[in-house]
This record gives C-alpha cells, structure tokens and sequence, in this order.
C-alpha cells in the first residue's frame, strides 16, 4: 500500500497520556473546512427522501445548488427547501484531508479524471474520520493503562489509514476496522455510563425504554435525569430532551433528528458528533461539549 505525503495534518500526539495534546489535535484536525474541500460531500453522495432531502441525487452527481466557487447557493435557507440532510451532515474533516492530502490542489472539476476516485475516497474517508472521532474521544474519556494503550495504538492506525493513496484506500477492509475499534469504543462507554450510574437515576418507566437501539420517537424526556444512559443507536427523532441531563450518556449513533434538546445538559455526553447536534433543535441553555459548536439555527 501506497502512502501519500502528508501536507500539513499533524499526525495523532505521540504518547497516549497526552490528552491536552489530544484535546488540541481533535479541535484543529477533526473540523470540517468547507471552503478547502470542492464541496466533496454535495456531489459524492446520495440524496433520498428518507434522509432529509427533497429529492433522490445519485452519488457523484453535483447538486444543483453548489456553485462553481463551490460555495452553497442556498446556504441560509436550507430548512425551508427541505435540505435538513444537509444540516445534518459533517464530514468531520474528511473532505479537507481528500482535497490536501490524497488528491493535493486538484479539484473534480478542474481535472474530471480524478472525480470518481476523488469521491470514492472521500466516502472511505469520512468511515476513517468517524473512527478518529469516536477512538479520540474514547482516548481522552478512558481510564487504565491496557485501555489507554490499545485506544492509542488503534488510533494512530487508523490515522496512517488516511495517509494511503486512493486505491489503498478503497481496499481497507472497513467492517473489520470498525469491530476492532468498537470493541474497545464499547469497553469506553460502559465505564463512562457507569462512573455516571448508568441511567439508574431516570424514572422506573423511562429506565425500562432506556438501551442500546432503544425506540424513543416522540418520547416525553423533559426534566430527567439521564446520567450514564445507554443510547447507543437510540431513535430519539422528535423526543422531547428539554431540560433533560444526559451528562456520561453515550449517544453513538443515535438518531436525534429534531428531538428538542433546548436547556438540555450535553456537556459531558459520549460519542456526540456535530451532525447529531445540527439536527437537533437546541437553544443558548443548551450545554455541549467543548468541541461542538452551537448551530447557528439555535435560538
Ligand atoms: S443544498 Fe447546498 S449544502 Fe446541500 S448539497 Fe446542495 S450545495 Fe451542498
């Protein structure tokens, strides 16, 4: 496997025990930068209805709405005309790391050779910049040695991952990375969730909903003390989270579109991305962690 020269990312910090290293790697390399990226993820993907969009968009298609400067023509209106998916979307920085890293200074348009291995890395890409994500945040959130070591090791591997050209990239064996790193990602969780009580301290008939793939549409979760709860996979769409402490809970994968999180403590919740958030609804009382930032659709 080819690697292809890093331009400028800073690689994984070097010792484990480094979380303020971590902490500052996650900030600067795990945001997406649109302007940097050609608009990767509104012609590499597809649209459906299902998920947030007006239309079905085959992948590899170019929006209609993404300008030529690759800026978005209806950035500021992307509610009203049905475009939530997009709301909802963050490549967590994969899209820069295509555009400087693996295809440097050339754009899908500019050299149409390139599009479609350009856009089937980006896809591979996002998978890795999940990984870094959840594993960096595990990294910074574990306790132990043993942990902190594997955490580490698996990080920086998948870290060299996103330095491989892009046939490299295409030949990654996706669902194996994934089960390793989920392996020690749920190890994370329940000794977060447990530090926390577990959700123990929520109403006897919330406790019993509570859990991983949990169904909670439309629940009525306002004011609850949800420390520790596993919501892993929950379906959370349209829940009412108002004023609800969801401090330690682990929330990878949940789905929390158009759930009301407004005065809801997120500070310290596990595996929150910010596309979870996004498409969310949310107010200034809204607590999130560190590294999220508030929606600019926030009230
Ligand atoms: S609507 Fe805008 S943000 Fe969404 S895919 Fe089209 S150009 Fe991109």
């Amino acid at each position: 496997m080819t690697e292809v020269k890093d331009a400028g990312i800073t690689p994984v910090p070097l010792e484990a025990g480094n979380i303020s290293a971590l902490k500052e790697w996650r900030l600067r390399v795990l945001k997406s930068d649109c302007p940097e990226c050609y608009g990767l993820c509104c012609v590499a993907l597809h649209f459906s209805a299902s998920e947030g969009f007006p239309l079905d968009k085959a992948p590899g298609k170019p929006c209609p709405y993404l300008m030529a400067n690759f800026k978005c023509e209806v950035h500021h209106s992307l509610a009203v005309r049905g475009y939530k998916g997009c709301i909802g979307f963050d490549c967590l920085g994969a899209g820069q790391r295509v555009s400087r890293v693996t295809f440097p200074l050339q754009s899908w348009r500019t050299a149409p050779k390139i599009a479609k291995p350009m856009f089937e890395a980006f896809v591979v890409m996002r998978h890795l910049y999940e990984l870094l994500w959840y594993l960096s945040e595990a990294l910074e959130r574990c306790d132990g040695k043993r942990l902190r070591r594997a955490l580490h090791e698996e990080l920086q591997e998948v870290d060299r991952l996103t330095c491989l050209d892009a046939e490299a990239l295409k030949k990654i064996d996706m669902n194996a990375l994934r089960g390793k790193s989920n392996a020690l990602l749920i190890e994370v969780g329940e000794q977060v969730r447990g530090v926390y009580g577990n959700g123990k301290a929520a109403p006897q008939a919330v406790r019993q909903r509570l859990g991983r793939y949990a169904d909670l549409a439309g629940a009525k979760l306002s004011d609850m003390n949800l420390k520790g709860a596993n919501l892993r996979g929950a379906i959370l769409i349209a829940s009412d989270l108002r004023h609800s402490d969801l401090s330690g809970a682990e929330l990878i994968g949940a789905d929390l579109r158009d759930s009301n999180l407004s005065g809801a403590n997120l500070s310290g919740a596990l595996y929150l991305t910010q596309a979870q958030v996004n498409s969310a609804k949310g107010d200034r009382e809204t607590r999130l962690p560190e590294i999220l930032d508030r929606p600019v659709h926030w009230v």
